[in-house]
C-alpha cells in the first residue's frame, strides 16, 4: 500500500541534465518514488520521452566532435575533476541510496565509495593503456568509438553510471544517460555534484524515463554508437537484437546465479560467514551474490549448523542502521517474485533451513523479506537455476571436487563465484576450471583494475580497468 508522506517532505524532479543545464522534461508522465521501508512516497519524478533522448543524443554529438579528439592528458583531468565533484557529495549519495533504494548503509558506503573511486582507477588504466602502436609505416590508434548510450540498474545505479561514465570520458566519448526509473533521487544529487565538475557542455547528458521510451531510443538511434548496459537477460537481449539495426557495439552486464565451493578442507567458522556474505550483500539484490553454496555431502550436517550459528550475524533490519545486514527489497514488485520462488522451493521439495515466505516478525510493512536458506537443494530445481535476486541461498551438496565443479559450471550463467579452502593451491586449481568472469578465492574482494562481466547469459564484454574503456573504443590503422 501506498500513503504519501507530508507534501512539504516529497521531492520533486521534473528536469534532465541535457548539454550542461537541467531542462524541463518533454516527457510528462509523472512517477511516485517509493521509500521500499514503509511504502510511503517520498518523491515525484517526471519521466522523459524520445524528445528529451534525442535532444541528449544531439548534444552529445556535438559535444564529440571536439571531446572525440581529447588528448589523453585532457581526459585523466577530467576525470580527475569528477572524482573530486563526487568526493564532494559522497555522504549524502550513500544516504539517498539508503533512503530510496533501501540499500543497508554498510554496504552502500562500499558501493558508493566504490563508484566515486571509479574516476581515478579509470584515469590510471588511461594512463596505463598503450593508445598508438607503430612500426615500420604502420601507425595503429586507439579511437573513442563514438556518443556511447548508458543504461543502469537500480540496485548499485550511482556505482553503475560513475563506472560507465568514468571509462567512457577515458576512451574519449560523450555519453547519454538512462538510469533506472527507480533511482531518480539518487541520480539527481550525482549529477548535481558532476555539475560541479565544470565539463565540456554536452559531453554528460542524462535522461530519466522509461526503458520502453528512453532505453529504447538510446538503442534505436543512429546517432549513438555503443550502448553499455547493465540489468536484465530479457531487457540485454532486446538491446542485442533491437541495436543490430544500427550496427551498435554493446557491452551487456547481466545476471547471474552464482556458485560458492566450500572444499572439504575448509575451516567452517571463517568459510561459512564468507559464504553467507556472499549471498546475502546488497541484501541479495547483487548480480554476484553467490546464491549456490556447493558443499561436500560428508559434511552438510556440520555446514546445516555452522549456517545457523551465523545467521544471526546477518540480521534484518532498518538500512540506515549500521549493524542491518539485510535491508527491504526495493518494491513490491520485487517482494513478490522472492515469496513465489521460496514457494517454489517448498513445492519442488527442497529443504527449509532458516527463514521461509512472508514478513520476519516486526518488519510487516515495507518490503521486507526472511533471509532463507534451502538445503538438499538439486540443481535442476528452480531456485538453483533461475536468479531470485533476493537474499535466499540454495545449498546443494557434492559427492567430490569434480562434481562440484560440473555443478557450478551447469548453469546459463557465468558472472562470478568463489572458492573456499585452506589448501591455496587447490582452491586455484579449482577456480580456474570455474567458467565466470570472475573467481574470488576464500572472501568476497575487489580490484577496481581486475575485469568485471560474464560468461554465457552473464552477458558480453567486460568493466573496469583497461578492459572497460577498450570497450569504448575502436581501433584504427593509418598505412604509408
Ligand atoms: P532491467 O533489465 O529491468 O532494467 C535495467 C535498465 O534497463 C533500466 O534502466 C530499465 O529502465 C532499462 N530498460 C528496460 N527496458 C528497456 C528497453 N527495452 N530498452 C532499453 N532499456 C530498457 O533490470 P533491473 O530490474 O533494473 O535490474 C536487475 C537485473 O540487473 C538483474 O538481472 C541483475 O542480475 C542485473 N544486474 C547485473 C549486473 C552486472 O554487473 N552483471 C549488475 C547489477 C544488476
Amino acid at each position: 500500500m501506498k500513503t504519501a508522506t507530508s507534501s512539504a517532505e516529497i521531492k520533486t524532479v521534473t528536469t534532465h541534465y541535457i548539454d550542461g543545464s537541467f531542462v524541463e522534461s518533454h516527457g510528462r508522465e509523472v512517477m511516485d518514488i517509493i521509500k521500499p521501508t514503509n511504502g510511503q512516497v517520498i518523491g515525484r519524478v517526471t519521466l522523459g520521452d524520445e524528445e528529451d533522448t534525442k535532444r541528449a543524443i544531439a548534444a552529445a554529438n556535438g559535444a564529440f566532435t571536439t571531446f572525440g579528439r581529447s588528448t589523453r592528458e585532457e581526459r585523466a583531468k577530467i576525470l580527475r575533476r569528477l572524482h573530486e565533484a563526487a568526493s564532494a557529495r559522497q555522504d549524502e549519495l550513500t544516504s539517498v541510496m539508503v533512503e530510496e533504494y533501501g540499500g543497508v548503509v554498510q554496504f552502500a558506503g562500499l558501493l558508493v565509495q566504490s563508484g566515486v573511486g571509479a574516476f581515478l582507477a579509470a584515469e590510471q588504466a588511461l594512463q596505463e593503456l598503450p593508445l598508438t602502436r607503430t612500426w615500420g609505416k604502420t601507425t595503429v590508434t586507439l579511437e573513442p568509438v563514438g556518443v556511447a548510450g548508458l543504461i543502469t540498474a537500480w540496485n548499485a545505479n550511482v556505482l553503475f553510471i560513475c563506472l560507465k561514465l568514468a571509462s567512457a570520458v577515458a576512451a574519449g566519448c560523450t555519453v547519454v544517460i538512462k538510469p533506472s526509473e527507480l533511482s531518480s533521487l539518487q541520480t539527481r544529487v550525482l549529477v548535481e555534484a558532476l555539475h560541479a565538475a565544470d565539463l565540456p557542455k554536452g559531453l554528460l547528458n542524462v535522461v530519466t524515463g522509461r526503458g520502453n521510451l528512453v532505453g529504447a531510443e538510446l538503442v534505436r538511434n543512429p546517432g549513438v554508437a555503443k550502448i553499455s548496459f547493465t540489468g536484465s537477460v530479457g531487457v540485454g537481449k532486446s538491446i542485442m537484437r533491437d541495436g543490430a539495426e544500427t550496427m551498435k557495439r554493446v557491452t551487456l552486464e547481466l545476471g547471474g546465479k552464482s556458485p560458492t565451493i566450500l572444499l572439504d578442507d575448509a575451516v567452517l567458522d571463517q568459510a561459512i560467514p564468507s559464504a553467507l556474505v556472499m549471498a546475502f550483500m546488497n541484501s541479495g539484490q547483487a548480480c554476484a551474490a553467490g546464491t549456490r553454496l556447493l558443499v561436500p555431502k560428508s559434511r552438510l550436517d556440520q555446514v546445516k549448523r555452522a549456517i545457523l550459528s551465523a545467521m544471526p550475524a546477518f540480521p534484518v533490519g532498518d538500512p540506515a542502521d549500521p549493524k542491518t545486514a539485510v535491508g527491504p527489497m526495493v518494491s513490491q514488485k520485487q517482494y513478490d517474485q522472492i515469496q513465489s520462488y521460496i514457494r517454489k522451493g517448498i513445492e519442488q521439495g527442497a529443504e527449509l533451513l532458516i527463514g521461509g515466505e512472508g514478513h520476519p516478525e516486526g518488519f510487516e510493512t515495507g518490503y521486507f523479506v526472511k533471509p532463507t536458506v534451502f538445503v538438499n537443494v538439486k540443481n535442476d530445481m528452480t531456485i538453483a537455476q533461475e536468479e531470485i535476486f533476493g537474499p535466499v541461498l540454495s545449498v546443494i551438496s557434492c559427492d567430490s571436487e569434480e562434481e562440484a565443479i560440473r555443478i557450478a559450471n551447469d548453469s546459463k550463467y557465468g558472472l562470478h563465484a568463489a572458492v573456499l579452502g585452506t589448501d591455496l593451491a587447490r582452491a586455484r586449481r579449482v577456480a580456474s576450471q570455474i567458467r565466470a568472469g570472475r573467481v574470488v578465492i576464500n572472501n568476497m574482494t575487489d580490484d577496481p583494475q581486475a575485469p568485471w562481466g560474464g560468461f554465457k547469459f552473464s552477458g558480453v564484454g567486460r568493466e573496469y580497468g583497461q578492459y572497460g574503456i577498450q570497450a569504448f573504443l575502436e581501433t584504427r590503422a593509418i598505412l604509408e
